[in-house]
């Protein structure tokens, strides 16, 4: 059986060759995520070139995810690149000046000092220091450390409490979407979003090509997570910010609650930050972290994100690899102690009241009534594929899919394998061809039962409609007409 939760693996200097690319689809990276908080437009194309290529080799939808900014606060240039911060120190924080000196950090937000007040809290470098803003005069923070550390350079800077009158989508944001149209990328991860209407500017301007996921990094993203998935196709817990912004000790079930209500919403579910971020230098995960990821695959996560392990990281692959087999242990136990009642109640009951979405149930229990390994479906919007995912299966979900794009959108849908398919004149050719095909793969052996789901008419874009049970080897026969 093969892994089904699947792996966002992000793309940086780490990785920044056809070479280490390759070896990171070979490792089993589902989809590559793209920061635009980093890197240039010609960085990231040649990083899209590498992709595709390395893809095509491996004979495997890759996708390719682009993370826009958006509005996060950063430290601009400081004097040597770093500066030390004690407890007790005394900084100014400014939005005028590009550059910091002696006890001063640039901000690369003009509101600053109009809009924070003074006794509110400031978070540097994603938690890592902390402090007070003790005054506030024309455009200058003055801020106590209370926890100390080492700030660098376009670190983020966050005033949880405080509301900032700031934008959902950047200037720069615009220019990146245009060029990530431009790129054909596959997905769009919108930062910084606060309700479903930010998702949805966000889906306008990055075109009809890209499904969004919605970054839950922010307070307000989770009070209206309800409008979020409304408006998102998938939703990412970004516990990076979203720990900035919420008490440290609520993400776990912060992260359970967004997994489980996006879930049943039947949008992509991912986890991220920080899973396995000891492998930025170690070899091996810690004992921590893998149950983390362990638990995410339990909690139902479609997928899970590797961030500075494969951007940054000395051991890329070596992360990728290790995040592959602890999701498929996790799975194997989840298969044995997953009772039927809980496959099927995944989704919300009032998405299966479509034909789509009831036929992919009635599979999903087929399959599982009857012991079938394998649920075969034929799509070309990919819809089904994502119905028979989000009803977890017990049964591999192999995908005949014409199209590229939807075949890589399927990258990010647990469980799923796409498979590249010419379309066929009926619904019996498509099944034979796909018998051929899946024997001569030795995905299944002849005479094994699977249950086959399409939509007939067939390429009529038709809802999914049709349930066969059948047994590979039992081929089309063609009889010859009666005369006469
Ligand atoms: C996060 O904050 O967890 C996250 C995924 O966003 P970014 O890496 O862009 O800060």
């Amino acid at each position: 059986m093969s892994r089904r939760t699947k792996i966002i693996a992000t793309m940086g200097p780490a990785v920044a060759d056809a070479d280490s690319v390759r070896a990171l689809v070979e490792a089993g990276m589902d989809v590559a995520r793209l920061n635009f908080s980093h890197g240039d437009q010609e960085s990231h194309d040649r990083m899209v070139g590498w992709i595709r290529r390395a893809a095509a080799a491996a004979d495997r939808s890759v996708a390719v995810l682009q993370d826009i900014q958006g509005p996060k606060m950063r430290t601009g240039r400081l004097p040597g690149g770093e500066m030390e911060l004690g407890p007790g120190d005394t900084v100014r924080m400014s939005a005028s000046g590009r550059s910091g000196g002696p006890g001063s950090i640039p901000v690369d937000y003009p509101g600053l000092a109009s809009e924070v007040r003074a006794g509110a809290r400031v978070v540097m470098s994603d938690g890592l220091i902390e402090g007070l803003v003790t005054g506030v005069d024309d455009d200058t923070l003055t801020v106590r450390i209370e926890r100390g550390g080492t700030l660098k350079e376009r670190k983020g800077i966050a005033f949880p409490g405080s509301r900032l009158a700031v934008g959902s989508i950047t200037e720069k944001d615009r220019r990146d979407l245009e060029f990530g149209r431009r790129l054909g990328v596959d997905f769009v991860a919108a930062s910084f979003v606060r309700t479903g209407d930010d998702v949805a500017e966000v889906r306008k301007l990055a075109g009809a090509g890209a499904p969004i996921i919605a970054k839950v990094e922010l307070a307000a993203a989770y009070e209206n997570l309800d409008s979020i998935l409304d408006e998102a196709d998938g939703v990412m817990v970004a516990r990076g910010d979203l720990g900035v912004q919420l008490p440290l000790e609520t993400i776990p079930h912060v992260q359970s609650d967004i997994l489980r209500r996006t879930n049943r919403a039947g949008r992509i579910s991912i986890t991220a930050t920080e899973m396995l971020e000891s492998m930025v230098t170690a070899m091996r995960p810690s004992r921590a972290e893998v149950t983390d990821v362990s638990n995410a695959v339990a909690s139902g996560t479609d997928a899970v994100m590797l961030s500075a392990e494969t951007a940054v990281g000395r051991n890329p692959v070596r992360a990728v690899e290790a995040m592959s087999s602890i999701c498929r242990e996790a799975e194997r136990h989840r298969d044995i102690h997953m009772t039927g009642a809980e496959e099927v109640h995944f989704l919300e009951s009032y998405l299966a009241s479509t034909f789509a979405s009831a036929t992919a149930k009635a599979a999903t229990e087929a399959a599982r009534d009857l012991g079938f390994r394998t649920i075969v479906a034929f799509t070309e919007s990919g819809g089904t594929a994502q119905l028979l995912s989000k009803y977890r299966p017990s049964a591999d979900i192999m995908v005949f899919a014409p199209d590229p794009r939807i075949r890589r959108r399927m990258a990010l849908y647990w469980g799923v394998t796409p498979i590249p398919f010419e379309p066929r004149a009926s619904t019996d050719l498509m099944f034979a061809a796909a018998e051929k095909y899946l024997e001569k793969a030795g995905i299944c052996k002849r005479g094994e039962g699977v249950v086959m789901v399409a939509g007939v008419p067939p390429n009529q874009q038709a809802s999914t409609n049709l349930v066969k049970l059948h047994v590979i080897g039992e081929r089309l026969r063609v009889f010859p007409r009666p005369a006469g």
